[in-house]
């Protein structure tokens, strides 16, 4: 567990007991240990119970990190869950309620699930109530349906993990001749509610063998009714998600593996090509074939790579680039976007900087936040400078290795940066994102986002639509503009490879390599393990046909260093 996690289980304490009603010093007790555990330099999961106290925390709260650390709960947090009806307790993951407007639903309104929450919604009660409101009721209802739409869905990382889990568990059967990933994981959707594979059994095998063993497998459920001989289907016990498992001939398996790898669209493409045959890839997919390629060359294409069978421009990309061109994680040589313990990282800059020199990059662009992030504990003009002799410091230890000074300023509210002229000069990267005041309409959107790219300082667009993945929408923006506005002054879009963000979304990325701009895989890292979030932004990257040559930390240290000056 990380530092983290721990908080958000003693956050959780916290809100559970003030929907309990419970001693207000009893809560902060919980609340103010959650606070102590995200500023705490050392990892808790390293640390002693003695060392433990020594930083701060009581005895007693020491114990059930602890038992967090060994067990995944403690006491306490076990009997207030249980004492809470799960609507109500789900009623705390809705934005914009917290735990006393939950306590009100659930005690006055005598309302326990958010069906019945949502229902309050529409018929008016919930405004009428006491520190309700029509807009938070408005609110709250949007969320519901918002979160609704969500169901059965799993953001890329929790989707690849379990997809690993049935491929190991699959690959090295006897009764297996040949298995693949397929669907909606080979295609890299950031959004995924189905785990695909298309298989071949070994000759002499019956899909009885492969039903038997999946059947046997811990943690998945058959689905009878929904199977056949060819395809079994089934759903994850631990968490909301389907698999499906389609069986083949071995002569069949290039064409069935290409069918459950692509959209519809993608499928439904033909060349018109009077040289080659005049029939979608659906078609010939179902002649005899020896490879993918051989398929895709029937209807005289190159082959496609799999993330990018989406029907979108896939065929204008295959025509004037290469397999070969589009960006691997491997062609990365620099990591941008990263926080420290200066702001709300929880690694130091030299202890990211090694972890990012082990992952094989050679610089880092440090930018913790701006002084108006108070909640990140954002950064004052006396820390900026601090900040500034630490990594000229490290700079000299650490060469050729090179970290990069930079901010991830928040774009205010009227759309200028978070400091004066003069702070901002000496920063090599300006990463300008918004971080409040998220509530807009797509006109106020976009015309805060393009004061922002039209500041000479500004290197980089953050997040631009802020979205959280299954969580939160971002705000609209007019994409077009906002992209021809990078490309006017010079500004980089990034990627941002946080699995809950992927923001820019990759369907644009076509229209801004177009436009010339330079695209960033960020991976907008709090730690050192977060670092490894760039491997997201790749995927999804590739989606979107994301070419080695437009992306801008593929470039070398030096090249990097001449377009922080540019
Ligand atoms: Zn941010
Ligand atoms: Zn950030």
């Amino acid at each position: 567990m990380t530092n983290k996690q721990l908080a958000q289980a003693f956050k959780l304490t916290g809100s559970l007991l003030e929907l309990h009603d419970e001693n207000p010093f009893k809560v902060r007790s919980y609340t103010g240990t959650a606070t102590r555990l995200e500023n705490l330099n050392e990892i808790a999961a390293q640390l002693s119970q003695k060392q433990l106290v020594e930083l701060g925390f009581s005895k007693n709260m020491s114990e059930k990190i602890f038992s967090l650390l060994e067990n995944g709960s403690f006491k306490e947090l076990d009997e207030l869950t249980v004492q809470t009806p799960t609507g109500v307790f789900e009623m705390l993951g809705i934005k914009g309620l917290g735990a006393k407007k939950v306590r009100v639903i659930w005690q006055e309104l005598e309302i326990e699930t958010i069906k019945d929450l949502y229902e309050a919604t529409q018929n008016g009660s919930l405004e009428k109530t006491k520190g309700f409101g029509k807009k938070t009721a408005e609110n709250i209802a949007n969320q519901i349906e918002f979160l609704e739409k969500q169901e059965g869905k799993q953001r890329i990382n929790i989707a690849f993990q379990y997809s690993d889990y049935i491929l190991s568990n699959l690959s090295n059967q006897d009764f297996i001749e040949k298995i693949s990933a397929a669907g909606q994981v080979k295609r890299h959707e950031p959004i995924i509610d189905t785990i695909s594979f298309v298989s071949v059994l070994k000759e002499g095998n019956t899909s009885r063998e492969l039903f038997q063993f999946l059947n046997n497998l811990d943690g998945i459920s058959f689905d009878a009714k929904n199977s056949s001989p060819f395809l079994w289907k089934g759903t994850f016990d631990e968490i909301d998600l389907k698999l499906e498992i389609h069986l083949t001939e071995k002569e069949n398996y290039y064409g069935k593996l290409l069918r459950e790898s692509s959209t519809l669209s993608h499928l439904n493409y033909s060349t018109n090509n009077p040289n080659h045959l005049d029939a979608s890839l659906l078609a010939v997919s179902y002649q005899n074939a020896n490879s993918e390629e051989e398929i895709y060359q029937k209807i005289g294409s190159k082959f496609i790579p799999y993330p990018q069978r989406n029907g979108l421009h896939e065929w204008k990309w295959i025509k004037e680039n290469n397999q070969s061109d589009l960006l691997e994680l491997q062609d990365l040589k620099g990591t941008i976007h990263n926080h420290s313990t200066y702001s709300d990282g929880q690694n130091s800059i030299e202890q990211m900087a090694l972890a990012a020199k082990a992952l094989g990059h050679s610089y880092l662009v440090i930018s913790d936040h701006s002084q108006s992030a108070f909640y990140a504990n954002g950064l004052n003009k006396e820390r900026v400078q601090q900040q500034w002799k630490e990594i000229e410091e490290l700079n000299q230890k650490l060469a050729p290795f090179r970290i990069f000074k930079g901010i991830e300023s928040d774009i205010l509210n009227d759309g200028s940066l978070d400091y004066d002229e003069n702070t901002l000069k000496g920063f090599e990267v300006v990463i300008a994102s918004v971080h409040s005041v998220l509530g807009m309409s797509e006109e106020k959107a976009t015309e805060r986002l393009l004061k922002a790219i039209q500041n000479p300082y500004t290197k980089i667009l953050g997040h631009p639509t802020g979205r959280l993945l299954l969580r939160r929408e971002g705000y609209p923006i007019d994409h077009k503009k906002i992209i021809d506005a990078c490309a006017e002054n010079n500004v980089a879009i990034e990627i941002n490879a946080n699995p809950h963000r992927l923001d820019l979304d990759w369907k644009w990325i076509d229209y801004a390599m177009q436009k010339s701009i330079w695209l960033c895989i960020s991976p907008d890292a709090h730690s050192t393990e977060g670092l490894k979030d760039t491997q997201w932004g790749v995927r999804v990257a590739q989606k979107g046909g994301l070419l080695k040559k437009k992306t801008l930390n593929t470039l070398s240290v030096e090249e990097f260093e001449s377009w922080t000056k540019s």
